[in-house]
């Protein structure tokens, strides 16, 4: 059960800062300064309200998330990174959806409780944070009490995620690479590495290490980690990271399901499958560093 709102006027206060910070857009590290309101759009393809392409029980999310009801996933068209092996393109990069007003999100939020889900999984939501912190209000103050997921790509500023503090219970953020070299190549990101950690470090701050009761996730950090081709991700430094820096009892999904997508096969060195050895050794040193390893 998602934590209460005590403070409803921080909450608005709150919900009308991150409006502002969409006109001229400052949402996320991308910094375009668009005004999204007046329809104009910047690096993630959306305007002020959400596009959404899909929502419903989904049950090949992390067990944690599942459990009978399946976890009540919302998915957002648009994305801040460029990701040339998204899985989720046609929805990421071609923005496949249909425009909502918050009304109408937050009652899908209630009409996903309604389907006995066990939470709210908000699916690329960081260029939609304005509208999404409203839509939780207004669901909340409806009697909305599942937890809250925010299933994001790691491109998040501190400054965004810091309004979102106690409307959000699990975090639930991609950490894709530990090398600029990579993030800029792969997904036009090149600071990618520094502000995902700075973000996970701020999501761990608000929520903690994931608590688990009778097997679902209740409230905490959760990291998706997919392993690439040849170590491209870093994932030895972000595990380091991780059990040094965040904390020894973070859960992370080690996730060995790459596979070329999109563009990836104009680039030779991702596109082909990640090698099974290679996992392998990436879960072990997970294993070895006590980190809570879910794959
Ligand atoms: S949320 Fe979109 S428009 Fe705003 S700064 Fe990020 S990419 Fe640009």
């Amino acid at each position: 059960m998602s934590v209460p709102l005590t403070n409803k006027d921080s909450f608005s206060n709150a919900v009308k800062q991150l409006q502002e910070m969409t006109n001229p857009c400052t949402l996320c590290p991308r910094q375009c300064k668009t005004h999204r309101s007046k329809g104009r759009i910047g690096f993630c393809g959306i305007a002020d309200l959400p596009k959404v392409s899909s929502a419903g029980p989904h049950f090949g999310e992390e067990p944690v998330l599942v459990g009978p009801g399946g976890s009540g996933t919302i998915f957002f068209a648009g994305c801040n990174l460029g990701c040339v092996f998204c899985q989720n393109y046609d929805i990421s990069h071609l923005h496949q959806g249909r425009e909502i007003n918050v009304e109408q999100l937050s009652e899908l939020m209630l009409d996903l409780q309604s389907q006995q889900c066990s939470n709210i999984n908000l699916v690329t939501p960081t260029h939609l944070a304005a509208p999404i912190a409203e839509a939780i209000l207004t669901a909340k103050n409806k009697a909305l009490t599942l937890p809250i997921v925010y299933n994001t790509g790691g491109y998040d500023s501190v400054n965004t995620l810091e309004l979102l503090e106690g409307l959000i219970d699990i975090y639930m953020p991609d950490m894709k690479y530990s090398d600029s070299r990579v993030s800029k190549k792969f997904s036009d990101a090149p600071d990618y590495p520094e502000i995902n950690k700075a973000a996970v470090k701020e999501m761990h701050r608000q929520v903690g290490d994931l608590k688990v009761t009778n097997g679902i996730a209740e409230r905490g950090l959760l990291v998706r980690h997919l392993v690439l081709p040849d170590d491209l991700a870093g994932s030895f430094e972000i595990i380091d990271f991780l059990a040094e820096k965040i904390s020894p009892h973070t859960f992370i999904n080690v996730m060995d399901q790459y596979r070329p997508c999109y563009k990836a096969r104009q680039f030779p060195e991702i596109n082909r499958r990640g090698d099974t050895e290679q996992i392998e050794r990436v879960i072990q040193y997970a294993v070895e560093k006590a980190l809570n390893v879910i794959t």
